[in-house]
């Protein structure tokens, strides 16, 4: 079997600007998922290591608040260029622990550049406002930060769903407590390797890796932390609400999503079979924004069917660290057993497999978890494909006729996250984007995440918006002042 050497990186807890090796003789591994090999061993946090990180950020807070603007601006764009000076080695550590293709990796640690880049920019712009009042009076207005930030995050992005939380609490002045996935570490250490070498004030950022209900349960009961921002799934996302109650924190919750893709009849379908298989693909379809349930006008069909399956036949499987390789493993066993379920599951009730279906076998693919691109054919409303949210490479076709019924169907979904639809005809442009329930809408076009435009979704996918000056709004609180200036 083929040997991964990781490049180098911490292991340990980052707590007021030190390195702590956290609760004595725990350790968590960490395996890399396309050969299975133990990459690092992780130290861990108990409650009183998560209770110091919260003490640590709180000490930290009255001065990063009072930092003199052009500072903070200036650490934020240290950070930026750091990450891009750094991206192949950032990118190398993601691709082991994570297993996405070597390019998508450095894709995701640019886009945290420019997220800081734009956090740093957008840090000089928290306008207030001044509001008409009485003679002799001033309304004003003012946006503050709102002190101790808890940020948890999953695995599928492991550094840009950090990044894109860090950047802009940090930037609105907030200090914080990240606790990364279990699965995957080692991107958001060496995230924090550059907030050390960028001269972030010690307190000010946090790193806790460990069990997740300990620390997740330390940060939505302490008083202190006056902010959660979590992504994940809807599952956990509803028990930090839950938990979250007791001390009345802020919320953004990021959660699930199950996309729908719809191609009208007088769609480009050359553009829609390449921008459904890139977007199918990335990250092996284990993405939020992935489309998970593929609407196609039934007068079409037969012409989609047949370009999309030349398409996929071509895609190159393997190991992320090797050159061509499109889509990598996936993230556990789980994972695979998950996939399965579902299209057997939709098989029974009807589902045609037209290629793919189960794990690659064979050399390296059996040291990892490999599954094959998958085409599930006549995907119904009586399949739990249809309702759950699939996490891997499997692309489920589903028929319609009319408008009305593919926008019925595809707003048949408890997740209200992203959405997409092919067309060249404006005012169905207009008529379906209006009736799609979800937070987000690509038209004749996949790329719905920008450090500039709101991110985020409705329903069960959650609320808050990440990127752009939306994003920042959620790390921020208004103060209303009543300034009477003369009797
Ligand atoms: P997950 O199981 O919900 O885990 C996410 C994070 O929550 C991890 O850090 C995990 O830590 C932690 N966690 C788990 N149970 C917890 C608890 N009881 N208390 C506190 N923290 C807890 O999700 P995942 O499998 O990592 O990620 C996949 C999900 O994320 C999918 O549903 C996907 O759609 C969603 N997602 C949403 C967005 C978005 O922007 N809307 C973006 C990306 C992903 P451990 O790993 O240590 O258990």
């Amino acid at each position: 079997m083929r040997k991964t050497t990781l490049p180098k990186v911490e292991t340990r807890l980052y707590i007021d600007g030190k390195w702590l090796e956290g609760m004595s003789g725990k350790e968590h591994e960490v395996i890399n998922p396309a050969t299975q090999e133990v990459i690092a061993k992780i130290a861990q946090a108990g409650e009183t290591e998560t209770k110091q990180a919260i003490e640590a950020a709180k000490r930290a807070f009255p001065a990063w608040r009072k930092l003199e603007l052009a500072e903070r601006v200036e650490i934020l764009r240290k950070i930026s260029s750091l990450l891009e000076e750094k991206a192949d080695t950032l990118a190398k550590i993601m691709t082991i622990e994570q297993g996405k293709p070597l390019h998508e990796a450095k894709l995701e640690v640019l886009s945290g550049a420019s997220t800081f880049l734009f956090a740093a920019e957008e840090a000089r712009r928290l306008y207030g406002e001044t509001i008409p009042a009485p003679n002799h009076h001033r309304y004003i207005v003012k946006k503050e930060p709102i002190g101790v930030v808890a940020a948890i995050t999953p695995w599928n992005f492991p550094s840009g769903m950090a990044t894109r939380k860090m950047a802009p609490a940090l930037a609105a002045g907030n200090t914080l407590i990240l606790k990364p996935s279990s699965d995957t570490p080692l991107s958001a250490i060496a995230v924090f390797e550059i907030f050390e070498e960028a001269g972030l004030p010690k307190g000010v950022a946090n790193l806790v890796m460990g069990d997740s209900k300990v620390v997740g349960g330390v940060l939505t009961a302490s008083d202190d932390v006056r902010k959660l921002t979590f992504t994940g799934s809807t599952a956990v996302g509803q028990k930090l609400f839950a938990q979250s109650g007791e001390t009345l924190k802020k919320l953004s919750l990021e959660l699930g999503g199950h996309a729908p893709f719809i191609v009208f009849d007088d769609a480009d379908l050359d553009q829609a079979v390449e921008a459904l298989v890139a977007a199918k693909f990335r990250n092996n379809g284990q993405v939020c924004v992935s489309p998970n349930r593929i609407f196609v006008d039934e007068k079409i069909q037969a012409d989609f069917v047949e370009k999309l399956l030349a398409r996929v036949k071509k895609l190159k499987i393997g190991n992320g660290l090797d050159e061509g390789v499109d889509v990598g493993p996936l993230i556990r066993e789980d994972a695979i057993e998950k996939i399965d379920e579902q299209l057997t599951d939709a098989v029974n009730k009807g589902a045609k497999v037209l290629t793919g279906g189960g794990q690659l076998h064979g050399d390296e693919f059996d040291h990892g978890f490999f599954y094959q691109p998958t085409i599930l054919d006549q995907v119904t409303q009586k399949m739990n494909i249809f309702y759950e949210e699939t996490f891997g490479p499997v692309i489920p076709l589903i028929r319609f006729r009319t408008v009305e019924e593919a926008i019925e169907m595809a707003n048949d979904c408890e997740f209200g996250l992203a959405s997409y639809f092919f067309t060249k005809d404006v005012a169905r442009v207009e008529e379906v984007s209006d009736a799609l329930e979800y937070g987000m809408v690509g038209v004749n076009e996949i790329a719905i995440s920008n450090p500039e435009t709101p991110f985020g979704g409705v329903k069960h996918s959650g609320f808050g918006r990440e990127n752009g000056h939306y994003g920042l709004e959620e790390y921020l609180q208004v103060k209303f002042i009543n300034l009477k200036y003369r009797d």
